[in-house]
């Protein structure tokens, strides 16, 4: 579940399955929950309680969406990766001072804008650490590549994922693997 989300309830209702998160209106966020809990509500509010609704739904135990549903924060999150280190490998090996300005201010209003907030409002939390050593390093390909990585780790770390070698970014996400 996205890190930072609050989970609340209307007290007139069952309590919400573990991992739902709701949006600032009140209403359960699509974008910031995945599609596993979003079922589990789901059938909960069918009247199918036959789970606890304190117990997690692993995606074994939930039926598969289908494919043409709006994403959950798990294909939205992949989506976006795709998106941002593709913008870094065809980023200029030598930014113009244009080219970083325009970089800079699409992350700053990426940050505001993606669609699951408690995500946005880490990452933006995360770019403005006071040390300012997490601002964009926008002067070339290279850099941007290795901060778009360590941008992404620091998600991996939050949600207990892997840490990926930021030395293959550029195979991941450029010219492909060397075997
Ligand atoms: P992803 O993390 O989506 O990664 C896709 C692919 O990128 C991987 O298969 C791997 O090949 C490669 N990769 C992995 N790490 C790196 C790296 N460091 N550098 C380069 N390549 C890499 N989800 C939440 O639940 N809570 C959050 O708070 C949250 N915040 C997010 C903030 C942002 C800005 C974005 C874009 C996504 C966020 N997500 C969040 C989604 C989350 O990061 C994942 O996208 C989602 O959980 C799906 O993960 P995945 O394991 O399929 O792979």
């Amino acid at each position: 579940m996205p890190a930072g989300a609050t989970q609340s309830q209307d007290d007139s209702q069952a309590p919400l399955p573990k991992g739902v998160v709701l949006d600032k209106d009140g209403k359960p966020c699509r974008t910031c929950t995945s599609v596993s809990s979003w079922l589990a509500m789901t059938k909960q509010s069918k009247g199918n309680t036959t789970s606890s609704s304190s117990t997690p739904t692993t995606t074994s135990q939930a039926p598969s969406p289908r494919p043409d549903c709006p994403p959950d924060v798990e294909a939205l999150g992949r989506s976006t990766w795709t998106l941002l280190h593709s913008m870094a490998a065809t980023y200029p090996e030598t930014a113009s001072t244009q080219q970083q300005a325009d970089m800079g201010g699409f992350l700053k209003l990426f940050s505001k804008l993606y669609p699951c907030w408690v995500c946005a409002d880490d990452f933006q939390a995360w770019m403005a650490h006071p040390s300012g050593q997490n601002k964009p390093k926008l002067k070339g390909r290279k850099e941007f590549g290795w901060w778009m990585c360590e941008a992404h780790n620091e998600v991996n770390r939050k949600l207990g994922k892997k840490e990926f070698d930021c030395r293959l970014w550029e195979e991941r996400w450029r010219t492909g693997w060397k075997d």
